[in-house]
């Protein structure tokens, strides 16, 4: 990275406020404990960063997809548990203990193999349990189930279950049935097994109230300030902000046009902004002629396509004195909010997170 103080674009993350998300979460979901989700780079915001401003929190537990993110976070909390989502291939078993992750198994066949290595060891060996209640991608299968309750003592042999979850298709809808579905199977499942503690909630599954946080809650978006409900007010506070700077302003005639295509007309003289963020940047290309900036707090149109380094905007409306070279635009951030950005974007918040690149520097602050 260069060591000059001017940077075309910027993506700001509030660690304070994922902290304060953490003990939002926290009142919502108690007596649960509340875990902290930070695969996939911690949602793109940045894994140790992340990690450790939850750890600073309170947090103790945390989950990853990929066994090498569970080896690139062990040194970040040596003290902590770390679960493994994507569970325990037998090729993955020697690196799991070496790095005292703890996997969520997925399968007879996982169980299977995490056992016989804690025979092997003559020790235990401690195992989430993911049950699938209608997802369909990860987690035992109904007969798998019905083998393990049967079976518990000899499959179960030299497992300590820490950690029985499942993980919910609906939670961004309150009215959709299949949550109290999803919630029946689970409790059915828990009935037939050894006791342990259960978890079925992320973000979305906290908002549905306390059927469904158990022992154990697992967030990852409303951590990262995403709104895991669209019908509902977003009770968590913004994470990222995401602005480019000015760097070139003319006005132009009517009849003039914008950007590779010409797809954006002038319809009156207009004063066009030309900021330093493209889809390079992870700036959704979707957005051509759909999607807003801010300069100061108000809202200015995208005129004609989302280039690579690029964008235009049409800032006729917007003062004149807060339009000047070197002023920084929003794209996300306080006025425009996730939502927002992921809707025009034809896209899921999710998706808008882990998108931004390497090229846009993250800067971290600790207030909210
Ligand atoms: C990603 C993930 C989460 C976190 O979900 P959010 O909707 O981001 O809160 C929780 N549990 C599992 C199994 C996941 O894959």
């Amino acid at each position: 990275m260069s060591n000059s103080d001017f940077e075309a674009a910027r993506l700001t993350v509030r660690l304070g406020a994922i902290a304060e998300n953490y003990r939002i979460c926290q009142r919502l979901a108690a007596p649960a404990e509340v875990t902290g989700v930070v695969k996939a780079d911690a949602y793109g915001m940045g894994m140790e960063a992340c990690a450790r401003a939850l750890a600073a929190a309170g947090c103790d537990t945390f989950f990853v997809a990929r066994l090498e993110e569970g080896i690139a976070l062990r040194p970040i909390v040596p003290g902590s548990r770390i679960f493994v989502l994507d569970g325990a291939q037998p090729d993955m078993v020697p690196a799991l203990i070496e790095y005292r992750l703890t996997p969520a198994l997925n399968s007879l066949a996982e169980i299977a193999a995490w056992s016989a290595a804690a025979r092997e060891m003559r020790t235990a060996l401690d195992a989430a349990i993911h049950i699938d209640t209608g997802m369909n991608r990860l987690g035992l299968p109904g007969n798998e189930l019905a083998t393990l309750a049967a079976e518990a003592g000899r499959r179960l042999d030299g497992l300590r279950v820490v950690l029985w979850m499942s993980h919910l298709a609906c939670a961004d809808d309150p009215a959709d049935r299949m949550n109290v579905v999803q919630l029946d199977r689970f409790r059915t499942a828990l009935a037939m097994l050894p006791p342990a503690p259960a978890s079925l909630a992320s973000s979305g599954g906290i908002l549905l109230g306390k059927d469904y946080t158990f022992d154990m809650v697992r967030p990852g978006l409303g951590l990262y300030g995403g709104r895991p409900q669209s019908q509902r007010p977003n009770p968590f506070k913004t994470v990222a902000q995401l602005c480019g700077r000015i760097l070139q302003i003319r006005r132009v005639d009517v009849g003039e046009s914008a950007g590779y295509g010409a797809t954006f007309r002038t319809g009156r003289p207009s004063t066009l902004a030309t900021v330093a963020l493209g889809y390079a940047d992870g700036l959704m290309r979707a957005l051509s002629n759909r999607g807003h900036g801010a300069i100061g707090g108000q809202r200015a149109p995208i005129a004609g396509r989302v280039s690579m380094d690029l964008i235009t905007l049409d800032v006729t409306d917007i003062p004149p004195r807060a339009v000047e070279l070197g002023a920084e635009v929003e794209f996300l951030g306080d006025t425009i909010a996730l939502d927002e950005l992921a809707a025009a974007s034809g896209t899921a918040p999710y998706e808008i997170l882990t998108s931004f690149k390497p090229r846009v520097r993250r800067h971290y602050v600790s207030g909210l």
